[in-house]
């Protein structure tokens, strides 16, 4: 028989992250900025020492391997220690998106049958709220106040930090997050040490967040989301410096830049696009010590992208879903990057990247998954994606036969380019099918987007009785303008084929939204039930 190779058994687990960031990388420090106003400064050998406390409380209050631990919070120092110490005694760390509505929040906290949650003062009232509908949870903690519960520092106070870290396989799971679930209730993915430190190490490589000892990361990304890309983690591996800010203003965010020197910064778009008004607002620019901004969760606009690159911003525009931990396209250069002329380094830019190590992509087609669509740059399909941090099934969902290395379906449409590169041109739920032909809505919204007065555009299909749907645009004016239907259409005409041109266009005050800032389309269709072609 066959032997094994000979090298040592080092597990895979979460923990020799922090254990490597507070031995060689110790007094960097970790930057807080709480919601009040004040500030805190540790670092990660602090980090390490309050995390080994707060799991030897987790041990002595018996929270066993496996049971969940949930947060409700803001990005701040306290809440990367609880990163810390739920995995390090072996439990999962639940974190909980606040934006969800109350519901999903009943939902996903008993289906995670949480057992304890921390939280921030600020969701005091909304955790007061729900109290009655969260029977699984014993213990609460609250991060900056000593009521309505126990203050966090009191409660491991009693604790040394001389303990040591649960052990375990580096299989077993460390970590929970729901997507917010555009159709049906939540659904929690459970991610593993195996899985996360594979990640996190891959979230340090040039290319993607190309974190090192030198970098001055400022996480825009909240910790509830999508596991904040991994830089708890990967920050850990990789000894940055952290400025966390509990609140998103741009005013906090942008003087937190130029104070901390931060040299690297993660966040959606939405909150560049607040950045970049207020700069423009208050005549300022962009302070030269910001050099990459990784962005994704939803498209980054072509203009935002040219705004960041004329101020020498490395800009890595990423494409990610919760299921795939997040990150699953970067915004990578190609080799040729230096010979590309700078308008054609936007339009690169403007697609979702390319896939580091460790993630695969194809796209199928649309009718018919069995036939995988070549990368060719044209041919729209479903996109498709596997590797060790890409979701098996959903929490709680039954095995199935196919598990093992099966391709999960992403829901989203799109191109992949002959050098590799991920082209988003929609989401299978939302593509307009006419006449047998795919009409991709975002390419619509995108194009609307740019007439003057338009502050939003949403396009959907409604059924027509010989095309089978044709695209309805639902346009949000800006305050004061006039958009006329005809010049639109007109607009658009030169933009995109004639065939995918709206047949109408209705005028609303406000488009919906999820509750991490998506148009939802669901709530839209459902608005729009009832709307004929013929009426
Ligand atoms: P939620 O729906 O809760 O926000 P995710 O963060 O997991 O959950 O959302 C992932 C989805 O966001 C992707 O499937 C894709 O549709 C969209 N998305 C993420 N990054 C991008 C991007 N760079 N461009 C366009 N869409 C993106």
């Amino acid at each position: 028989m066959m032997q094994l190779g000979a090298m040592q058994d080092w597990k895979l687990r979460v923990t020799h992250l922090i254990d490597h960031a507070a031995r060689e990388h110790a007094t960097r420090e970790i930057v807080s900025r709480w919601a009040d106003g004040s500030e805190s400064r540790t670092n990660w050998a602090a980090i390490r020492h309050d995390a080994m406390r707060m799991a030897q409380k987790l041990r002595r209050i018996g929270i066993a391997p496996g049971e969940r631990v949930a947060t409700l919070a803001m990005n701040h120092h306290r809440h990367l220690v609880t990163w810390y110490g739920a995995v390090g005694v072996g439990a999962v760390l639940h974190t909980i998106n606040p934006r969800l509505f109350e519901d999903q929040l009943d939902y996903i906290v008993n289906h995670a049958e949480d057992r304890v949650l921390l939280f921030d003062k600020a969701f005091a009232p909304l955790v007061e709220r729900m109290k009655p509908r969260w029977p699984s949870i014993e213990t609460y903690i609250c991060f900056d106040s000593n009521e309505p519960a126990e203050h966090f520092e009191e409660w491991i106070a009693g604790e040394d930090g001389l303990g040591e870290w649960a052990d375990g396989d580096e299989r077993d799971p460390c970590m929970l997050c729901y997507t917010s679930g555009t159709t049906g209730n939540p659904k929690g993915v459970l991610y593993e040490h195996r899985s996360t430190v594979l990640h996190a190490m891959t979230g340090m490589i040039p290319g993607v967040f190309g974190m090192d000892a030198r970098t001055v990361m400022m996480p825009i990304v909240p910790m509830f989301h999508a596991a904040a890309w991994g830089l708890p983690w990967s920050g850990a591996a990789a000894g940055a410096r952290f400025v966390y800010s509990a609140v998103n203003d741009p005013a906090v965010l942008s003087e937190l830049i130029e104070r901390e020197r931060v040299n690297t910064s993660a966040g959606v778009p939405t909150v560049w696009l607040s950045l970049l008004q207020h700069y423009d607002k208050t005549g300022t620019d962009i302070p030269a010590s910001l050099k990459t901004v990784v962005c994704g969760g939803s498209a980054m606009p072509r203009a935002m992208i040219e705004r960041l690159m004329k101020s020498g911003i490395r800009v890595a525009h990423a494409w990610g879903m919760t299921e795939t931990s997040p990150i699953g396209t970067t915004g990578a250069e190609t080799w040729n990057w230096d010979n590309l002329s700078f308008d054609e380094q936007i339009s690169v830019k403007a697609m979702q990247g390319r896939v580091p190590f460790g993630v695969e992509v194809r796209c199928v087609d649309l009718g018919d998954p069995e036939q995988v669509l070549p990368r060719d740059g044209i041919t729209a399909g479903a996109l498709q994606v596997r590797g060790p941090w890409i979701i098996k099934r959903y929490f709680k969902a039954e095995a199935d036969a196919t598990d093992p290395n099966q391709w999960f379906d992403t829901g989203d449409v799109g191109v992949i380019h002959p050098d590799g590169t991920l082209q988003l041109t929609d989401r299978t739920k939302d593509v307009i099918k006419s006449g047998g032909e795919w009409i991709s809505s975002v390419e619509l919204e995108n194009a609307a987007i740019g007439f003057p007065g338009v502050a939003e555009a949403a396009a959907i299909g409604i059924a027509h009785p010989r095309w089978d749907e044709r695209p309805l645009l639902i346009v949000v004016k800006k305050t004061d303008a006039e958009v006329c239907e005809d010049a639109l259409r007109a607009f658009l005409g030169e933009r995109v084929a004639k065939w995918w041109l709206p047949d109408a266009v209705a005028f609303v005050d406000q488009i919906p939204h999820t509750a991490t800032g998506k148009i939802s389309k669901k709530d839209l269709r459902e608005q729009f039930r009832d709307y004929r072609w013929d009426a």
